[in-house]
């Protein structure tokens, strides 16, 4: 089988097809400290891409509560009962990948989840590890969490869905790194749900072929964020692109973020695909079992949280979530604003690092009302 070499593993892997990467990736930092479940994200797409006939139970984007949490039920715990839990030494990869568990010419390791197992979207909702103690809520810290993860289609470096279709339906675009479906290709054989370690494509039973996210790629082709990503209520998304030919640069938001300080991570990396949406990791969660969720970068990217305020460059590039309907792909910190461009040099987003406060007069004599400096 070809070799390919896989950054977010330390070492080379084997990938049944050789071939470049995309001219630039697109990627997504989620900042899982500021996700409040509210599932705009999730309503935004559903509305947009997924309302017909055979999609009632498919969500291209959904939010799920870890550690109990998810759609479908268990998808990542079924893959991990074959695999086994990712060892690591420093930050290279010892365990096989799910495209090296079945020896050469086999589809990558994975499970095909029943029609059921799609019928519970938000199982597990804000449970958490355990009972608290009566009263432990009041004295400020107690033991247990839990923390939302949004997920939707990592437009994988190395997708594994595209490995397992037989048909050669399944492409990712040389311009953005996008992973699509041919729905006229496909012929519903189901490869790539099997295939998917994130579950990410998805049978329609009504049209008989396979979907998935397609990454908003008509809004992307005219230099917008995708609709998760600008309906975002906590912010907490920021959309773009990594560099993939060249070094990567300090002036791109994800570049910064996710190649050179490495404080977003990706998940479940131990399974080979490069996905391409990165997490920063909540704070509150033991290293335990985020170090199984987004690999060994998880204590530094916690300690680079925690020093966020004093650390403008990175806060700057973080303070561009949600900023823009545009997506961002340049961004320089000035004075107490960041500032970001679009592709074409227009600036579209100014954000300052200390919100200001307006202190509007209780008696407005102009329009005679009364009013609240609550807004
Ligand atoms: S819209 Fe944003 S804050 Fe709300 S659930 Fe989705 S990712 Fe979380
Ligand atoms: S997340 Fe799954 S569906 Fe999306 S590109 Fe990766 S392997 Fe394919
Ligand atoms: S990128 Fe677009 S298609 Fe994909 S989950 Fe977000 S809104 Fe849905």
């Amino acid at each position: 089988m070809p070799k390919r070499y896989n950054w977010q593993l330390g070492r080379e892997m084997d990938y049944p097809f050789e071939a470049p990467p995309p001219a630039r990736q697109v990627a997504y930092v989620f900042d899982t400290n500021k996700c409040i479940e509210c599932q705009t994200c999730t309503v935004a797409c559903k509305t947009c891409w997924t309302s017909g006939k055979g999609q009632e139970i498919i969500f291209w984007n959904n939010v799920e509560t870890k550690p109990y949490g998810g759609y479908p039920l268990e998808w990542d715990t079924r893959l991990l009962a074959k695999t086994g839990p990712a060892a690591w030494k420093g930050t290279t990869l010892v365990t096989p990948t799910v495209f090296e568990t079945e020896g050469d010419k086999q589809p990558p390791n994975g499970h095909r989840p029943a029609v059921d197992d799609y019928s519970s979207p938000n199982v597990g909702e804000d449970d958490i590890t355990g009972t608290i103690e009566m009263g432990a809520a009041f004295s400020g810290v107690h033991p247990m969490w839990m923390f939302y993860l949004a997920r939707i289609c990592n437009h994988c470096d190395h997708p594994a869905c595209l490995a397992a279709c037989p048909r050669q339906a399944i492409y990712k675009r040389d311009e953005d790194g996008i992973v699509l479906i041919d729905q006229e290709r496909c012929r519903g054989y189901q490869e790539c749900v099997r295939a998917c370690p994130y579950k990410k494509t998805f049978f329609n039973v009504i049209s008989r072929a396979s979907e998935k996210c397609i990454g908003c790629f008509p809004r992307v082709e005219q230099g917008q964020v995708a609709l998760c990503v600008e309906s975002c209520i906590g912010k907490i998304r920021l959309h773009g692109f990594l560099t993939t030919r060249g070094e990567p640069r300090p002036d791109n938001p994800l570049d910064y973020i996710v190649k050179i300080r490495k404080l977003a991570l990706p998940l479940y990396p131990q399974h080979g695909t490069g996905p391409n949406v990165y997490y920063i990791p909540p704070v509150h969660v033991p290293n335990g079992f985020l170090e199984q969720l987004f690999g060994p970068g998880v204590e530094a990217a916690k300690t680079m949280y925690r020093k966020l305020a004093d650390d403008r460059q990175l806060l700057g590039a973080l303070l561009l979530s949600g900023a823009s309907q545009r997506i961002i792909t340049r961004f320089e910190v000035k004075g107490d604003e960041v500032l970001g461009w679009a592709e074409n040099g227009d600036e579209v987003a100014r954000v300052p690092f200390t919100e200001p406060v307006y202190i509007r007069k209780h008696y407005d004599e102009v329009h005679n009302v009364y009013r609240h400096n609550t807004t």
